[in-house]
């Protein structure tokens, strides 16, 4: 899903080749738990290191979902990335943003990605809404050091966004309620409704009244945080999950309650940073070493 303007897959390719020169077999186009049953895995191998990341998007059930043109960020950036890879984006094999309406829903990394993948796709307008309050410039006395900062960031996306169309996509504190379509099934617009923060009736934020609003759409991208990894292996393994439904695994062992299995990467801690998928991934290692040979010299 990361674009290729953001991570050229020339080093992703580079790094595969040395694997390839070291001896690892890659196994492409197979789907584990769909095309061989993850069962078989344990059974026909010494170890087994589940690193299936954790896509599962979150969703948003409102009106008009199921139009065309609303439709899960990571598809979009999935399609983007392959057909540009595989053909410069001439296979037609994407969705396209271009002299269309876009609008992100949610933030984070993957939305700075749809701003930044529509505007090279020549979109007519870009905005970005999210339900949550407008983050500090600074850290907050709540979030010290050294938690993760909580804070406005301008990522390439927003300022790609600020130079071609001016200003900054982001509108906080709106709620969408409802997607409407025109008469062949295709988003049109998008209707939403300022929030407060203000506990109300059992919900932390309470929508504010007469504020609704209609914005053009002809593509809106979801983009609103993942629920965790995909179940089919999980439950094939009857693996544990953690209260956030990520496969559940010793402190720094990557063990699971399959001697054999260790699990490591977003699979375990949920959608992260590449930095903490290469930090597990060398930490998987060094317990499957120790555990085929009994002790590790491995960081
Ligand atoms: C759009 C987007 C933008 C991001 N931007 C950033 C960023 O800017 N900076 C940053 O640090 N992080 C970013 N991240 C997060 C980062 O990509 C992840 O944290 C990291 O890739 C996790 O690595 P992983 O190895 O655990 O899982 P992944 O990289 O998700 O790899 C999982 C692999 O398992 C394969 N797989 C899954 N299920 C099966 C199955 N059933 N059978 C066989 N194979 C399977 C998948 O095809 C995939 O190759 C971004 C993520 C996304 C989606």
């Amino acid at each position: 899903g990361i674009p290729n303007m953001k991570l050229d897959k020339e080093y992703v390719q580079r790094r595969i080749d040395l694997m390839t020169e070291e001896g690892v077999k890659f196994v492409l186009n197979t789907e584990i738990g769909t095309d061989i049953p993850a069962r078989k895995l344990v059974d026909d191998f010494d170890a087994v290191v589940l690193a299936i990341g954790a896509l599962k998007p979150r969703d948003l059930p409102i009106e008009g979902r199921e139009l065309n043109g609303v439709c899960q960020a990571i598809e979009f950036l999935h399609a983007n990335t392959k057909s540009l890879l595989d053909s410069n984006l001439e296979d037609g094999n994407y969705i396209t943003a271009k002299d269309k309406n876009v609008i992100v829903l949610g933030q984070g990394d993957t939305g700075t990605d749809c701003l930044a993948t529509s505007i090279r796709h020549g979109c007519k307008s870009l905005n970005q809404f999210d339900i949550i309050p407008e983050p500090p410039v600074d850290r907050t006395p709540a979030n010290p050091w050294p938690q993760m900062p909580r804070i406005l960031k301008v990522d390439y996306g927003h300022e790609e966004r600020d130079a071609k169309f001016g200003g900054d996509p982001r509108t906080y504190q709106l709620s969408t309620f409802k997607f409407v379509g025109d008469d062949n099934g295709n988003v049109k617009e998008l209707h939403t409704r300022e929030v407060e923060w203000v506990p109300t009736d059992g919900k932390p934020f309470r929508e504010v009244e007469g504020s609704e609003k209609v914005w053009p759409a002809d593509l809106v991208l979801l983009s609103m945080g993942w629920l965790g990894p995909e179940d089919t292996i999980l439950e094939q393994l009857d693996l544990e999950r953690d209260e956030r439904s990520n496969a559940k695994a010793e402190l720094e062992k990557y063990t699971t309650k399959h001697e054999k299995v260790f699990v490591a990467g977003d699979v375990r801690r949920g959608m992260s940073l590449v930095v903490w998928a290469f930090g597990e991934g060398r930490g998987a290692a060094r317990e499957v070493d120790r555990y085929l040979m009994g002790s590790t010299l491995l960081p």
